[in-house]
């Protein structure tokens, strides 16, 4: 599933996750923004994550919008490369497997 930013209808400010009401402006007013990657800014490895945990990594990302993310990876992405995003049905971001 494609990751949505929440984009305000009135003055532009981005947002994820998505609120009720823009923090800028006060609208309640929101566009659904479909970003489909982002730049890799953290990595923090999961040293004692389950046994049946397929997520290795922490990852932070910065959106083209600036909005920070994080999602979970199996393996480490390269800092600062630009790396495809989808969301699960369960509202994780995932960095999908290489
Ligand atoms: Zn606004």
């Amino acid at each position: 599933m494609t990751l949505l930013m929440s984009v305000c209808a009135d003055c532009g400010a981005t947002y994820f996750p998505a609120r009720l009401r823009c923090h800028r402006c006060g609208s309640y007013r929101f566009l659904d923004q479909p970003v489909d990657s982002a730049r890799v800014s953290g990595v923090v490895p999961v040293h004692r994550a389950p046994e049946d945990c397929p997520w290795h990594c922490l990852v932070e990302l910065q959106t083209e919008a600036g909005v920070t993310v994080m999602a979970v990876a199996q393996e480490p992405p390269t800092l600062h490369s630009l790396v495809p995003l989808i969301q699960q049905a369960d509202g994780a971001v995932v960095i999908p497997p290489r």
